[in-house]
């Protein structure tokens, strides 16, 4: 079974990024698209997601370094814009096993509570 398929014409996040879903975007750009999570598990809660098409991180290659990477700058800036320095979390569940809900690739920014 291939890795990442391409994206599934079901994936809500992909359609989300090609803006065939309506919600409101806080950030995006050619890689990196953020949106606020449906259910909202702290005061600040923003899913930082791949623009193309990921099931989880299993699999990376080096070419999948700029995407990644830029993911977290995405959040730190993020970080910035919300005045949340002192404290925040970004993490990522991978596969079923690992508590992963939507299959799309997505980091939490979550801050104001720990969870
Ligand atoms: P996870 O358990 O890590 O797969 O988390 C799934 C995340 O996706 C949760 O934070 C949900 O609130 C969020 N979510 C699911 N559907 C949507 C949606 N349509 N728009 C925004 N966030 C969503
Ligand atoms: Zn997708």
């Amino acid at each position: 079974m291939e890795k990442n398929p391409v994206e599934s014409t079901s994936c809500i996040f992909c359609k989300i990024a090609s803006h065939e879903v309506e919600t409101k975007i806080i950030f995006e750009d050619d890689l990196v698209v953020a949106f606020k999570a449906q259910n909202q598990i702290a005061p600040v809660h923003i899913l930082v997601v791949p623009r193309k098409h990921y099931t989880n991180l299993n699999g990376l290659t080096q070419a999948d370094e700029a995407t990644y990477g830029r993911i977290v700058r995405v959040a730190s800036e993020l970080a910035a814009q919300k005045k949340i320095e002192d404290g925040w979390q970004l993490f990522v569940r991978v596969g079923k096993g690992g508590g992963q809900e939507v299959m799309h690739v997505h980091f939490h920014l979550v801050s104001g509570q720990h969870v």
